[in-house]
């Protein structure tokens, strides 16, 4: 139920103060992950997601979006495709470059990962502000395909995530639990 998940969001996603560096409060998924039936809820809902979207692909963000998006997209009974961080597929890829806090990043998906306009849903762990998730509905247009809507387990709001995917990937909904 919308409460057990409300429950399991807040007892089992640490705040960890001060990580990776000082004025950072990073969101630990590791007891939630580490709770079978926290998992199985969470993994239940963000299928739910992507059924309700009528996305027949799960995109997941490297490192923790993958350990969400496999599960999810079985679950889902559709195919999870991985968009990695550059130098890390084997064949010919789009890339991406986009902006972090103090560096730039690149990420990459196989350029024959999605059939023409298919839909697909993003899945990551946190929104934060949201620079990723945008990198990521860029490849996915660029493979073809179509960012239907991004799921995530929770935003920190206070870095606007939602308003910027919203404004780069304005047909996409935000799902959080
Ligand atoms: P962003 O591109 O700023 O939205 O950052 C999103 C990515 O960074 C996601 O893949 C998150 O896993 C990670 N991330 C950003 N901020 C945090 C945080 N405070 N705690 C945990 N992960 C974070």
């Amino acid at each position: 139920s919308g409460e057990d998940l409300s429950k399991v969001l807040a007892t089992r996603i640490l705040d960890v103060p001060d990580y990776p560096k000082p004025g950072v409060v990073f969101k630990d998924i590791t007891p939630l992950l580490g709770d079978p039936e926290s998992f199985a809820l969470v993994v239940g809902a963000m299928a739910e997601q992507v059924r309700a979207a009528g996305a027949t692909r799960v995109a997941g963000l490297e490192a923790r979006g993958f350990i969400l998006a496999a599960p999810v997209a079985l679950a889902a009974g559709v195919g999870f495709v991985p968009v990695r961080k550059a130098g890390k597929l084997p064949r010919a890829t789009y890339r991406e470059d986009y902006v972090l806090e103090y560096a730039t990043a690149t990420i990459e998906v196989h350029r024959d990962a999605f059939a023409p306009g298919e839909r697909v849903m993003i899945v990551d762990d946190i929104l934060a502000t949201g620079g990723t998730a945008v990198a990521a509905a860029n490849l996915v247009r660029d493979a073809g395909a179509v960012p239907v809507g991004l799921s995530v387990l929770m935003e920190l709001d206070f870095l606007q995530g939602r308003r910027r995917f919203a404004k780069a990937v304005p047909d996409a909904g935000i799902a959080t639990l």
